[in-house]
């Protein structure tokens, strides 16, 4: 899958005319400003790990001062707006929706080591991950936004775990 997927749509678009030289530069230089922004909250004094940032900033549309702005106010709300924790609702909802031990797809059981499930405990097998995410990199609007594999589920699906399985596929 290509990195530019995960840039800054807007900023693709805002560029798609210029000559060729020039956009190849841009790009660079957004996944540099990216990565910045996303190690300058990514930190013990933000409490974000660099998967956590990196949804946030996106929610944000990589404005800090937005973020900075809301965060210090409204943390828990903005972590359950930006799809890293569940609601409490939601919670309800999804109560009994786990199978421990078994990819919730293809309903094989797996050693712990073959199935990855978000902070939700929504297992898949690898080989379903692979299924899934390879589906939603269809439309990198939809990429953008996926969701766990369990319906009702509004954990995002961080973009490393695109990474991660979907090189395993070039591989294959
Ligand atoms: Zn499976
Ligand atoms: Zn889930």
């Amino acid at each position: 899958m290509h990195i530019i997927n995960f840039l800054n749509i807007l900023d693709l678009l805002k560029n798609a005319n210029r000559p060729r030289p020039y956009n190849i530069y841009q790009i660079d230089q957004l996944l540099k400003q990216r990565k910045n922004l996303i190690r300058s909250i990514a930190n013990e004094d933000y409490g974000l790990s660099e998967d956590e940032a990196t949804l946030i900033l996106m929610y944000f549309k990589w404005n800090k001062e937005d973020f900075d702005l809301l965060w210090t106010k409204d943390k828990t709300d903005i972590r359950i707006e930006c799809g890293i924790d569940i609601s409490e609702a939601s919670k309800i909802v999804l109560s009994g929706m786990n199978i421990p031990d078994s990819s919730k797809f293809c309903l094989v059981s797996y050693s712990e080591e073959d199935l990855f499930a978000l902070t939700c405990g929504h297992h898949l097998c690898k080989y379903c991950w692979e299924d899934y995410l390879k589906l939603k990199t269809e439309d990198f609007l939809v990429t953008l936004s996926t969701t766990c594999p369990q319906e009702k589920c509004p954990l995002v699906v961080p973009e490393r775990i695109f990474f991660k399985y979907l090189e395993n596929i070039q591989k294959h």
